[in-house]
């Protein structure tokens, strides 16, 4: 898989914060406190792959995702998050 930034993408606070996947969140218990959970749970960015409002938590566990630098995120831009994680 490339580990070239394709897309330089956003986060932003959602105004409708969208619906993060049990499989996402019970991964991301063992590396973040769960406030720094919270708050990422009402984050999203606009993917450029799947073209439509992704929840920055499924982002975040995404193939693509390269890394987080304050708002933005590099995204290598080869497959899109699961379909299964976008349902909601
Ligand atoms: S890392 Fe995945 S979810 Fe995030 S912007 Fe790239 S393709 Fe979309």
């Amino acid at each position: 898989m490339s580990t070239e930034t394709k897309f330089k993408v956003k986060v932003y606070p959602s105004p409708k914060p969208k619906r993060v996947p049990k499989v996402v969140s019970e991964e991301l218990k063992h590396g973040a406190s769960p406030k720094a959970i919270s708050r990422m749970k009402k984050e999203s960015v606009d993917c450029p792959v799947v073209k439509k409002e992704v929840a920055f938590l499924v982002c975040f566990a995404c193939p693509s995702f390269l890394r987080r630098v304050t708002g933005v995120v590099d995204c290598a831009g080869g497959q899109g998050p699961p379909a299964d994680w976008l349902k909601g």
